[in-house]
């Protein structure tokens, strides 16, 4: 058999991809099967395709981490604000004005409201995994279904929530939706 590109020359083998038969200079080894020149071409556009493909994706993915994570920073303090003014200020107002010192305490409870925005996303999925990771069991009168029900799904999680908040949690959680959404996008990617 001789090669489909020098008529004088014998054949080595096919091309993995059209079976065309070619000489030891018309096929080369890429990746563990032969490909003529054509078909190396077409090998290396489609590898081009897909990395283009994947820097795009990558691309889109950091974009909607940035908006998440700053949707969440803005989110916090208008979270914050909302929830010190509702509850809280008003009857601590009212007791400073006999109690003055009182006010000292003010950015405690603000750190305290402001902490628990950012712990609670994360506690309350870690608690219902090992919920279902433990497979949990109910059983007793309605009456305790519903004290299980809201002891599991709502109390235990939202104690941890007011104590791992102010511990550090919610520092925590600001700090990597801080950086998040500083992150530096990767540059758009060329079209070949
Ligand atoms: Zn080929
Ligand atoms: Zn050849």
């Amino acid at each position: 058999m001789k090669c489909f590109n020098h008529y004088n020359m014998d054949a080595v083998g096919l091309c993995s991809q059209c079976q065309k038969a070619g000489c030891r200079s018309c096929l080369s080894d890429v990746g563990g099967s032969l490909l003529c020149v054509s078909c190396q071409q077409w090998a290396w556009q489609q590898e081009q395709q897909r990395a283009y493909q994947s820097r795009m994706q990558a691309t889109l993915q950091q974009a909607e981490t940035v908006t998440k994570a700053k949707r969440a920073i803005r989110n916090s303090w208008i979270y914050t604000i909302l929830v010190t003014l509702l509850c809280g200020t008003v009857p601590l107002l009212e007791l400073a004005r006999t109690y003055p010192l009182i006010l000292l305490g003010y950015p405690i409870y603000v750190y305290c409201i402001w902490s628990t925005y950012w712990v609670w996303k994360p506690v309350y999925q870690g608690w219902r995994k090992l919920l279902s990771g433990m497979g949990c069991f109910v059983f007793g009168s309605p009456m305790f279904v519903v004290f299980y029900l809201l002891l599991f799904t709502f109390w235990i999680p939202a104690m941890i929530t007011g104590i791992y908040g102010p511990l550090g949690g919610g520092f925590k959680e600001y700090v990597k939706h801080r950086k998040m959404a500083r992150s530096q996008a990767p540059l758009y990617p060329i079209q070949y």
